[in-house]
């Protein structure tokens, strides 16, 4: 059992439009381009004992859009692109229409990540681009930063704890508190 004291805080993010630029069912690695920044303040966070966790919804695998070998290849040249920078990634293939206890909004990635990485959610946050990113944040009892890359300008319709420009200025106001 691990003590409570040794639970660390976690950055749960969001992959598409958050971390990388937004492309519609991204199935090409040739496409992926990380945001500028987002590498070196990730490091930041992890020299100060935070985890990193990329929650990510993938229904193009669920519409039949692309394979999961595809999204894996997608998956890897961010990695590749970041640097060691991320602890772990979840993902959930399911169609929207599909009843799912993973898929964002629903808190199941988090909460699965929280069991398995030893997780204090009261000190996590969840950033992302979409009101259901901000919303499965809540589900999950975290804190939640909506980035205006991505669909982020475009998402009016939920009340984050904080908005940031980018996933670099997100990832400071987390480290801040
Ligand atoms: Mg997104």
């Amino acid at each position: 059992m691990s003590d409570s004291k040794n639970l660390r805080p976690a950055l749960f993010l969001d992959r598409d439009g958050t971390l990388m630029e937004e492309v519609d069912h991204c199935r090409d690695p040739a496409l992926v381009k990380a945001y500028p920044g987002a590498s070196e303040e990730l490091s930041r966070a992890k020299a100060l004992g935070w985890a990193t966790i990329i929650v990510t919804n993938q229904s193009g695998i669920g519409r039949g859009y692309f394979t999961e070998e595809e999204f894996r290849a997608v998956q890897s040249e961010l990695l590749r692109q970041l640097g060691d920078v991320i602890d772990a990634s979840y993902m959930a293939p399911d169609h929207p229409d599909t009843p799912s206890p993973r898929r964002k909004p629903a808190p199941g990635m988090i909460l699965e990540a929280t069991a398995e990485h030893g997780i204090d959610l009261s000190r996590s946050w969840m950033i992302g681009d979409k009101a259901i990113d901000i919303e499965c944040g809540r589900n999950a009892g975290v804190r939640t930063i909506l980035v205006e890359t991505g669909y982020g300008r475009k998402t009016a319709e939920c009340i984050p704890d904080h908005r940031a420009p980018t996933v670099t200025e997100a990832i400071r106001i987390a480290l801040s508190y």
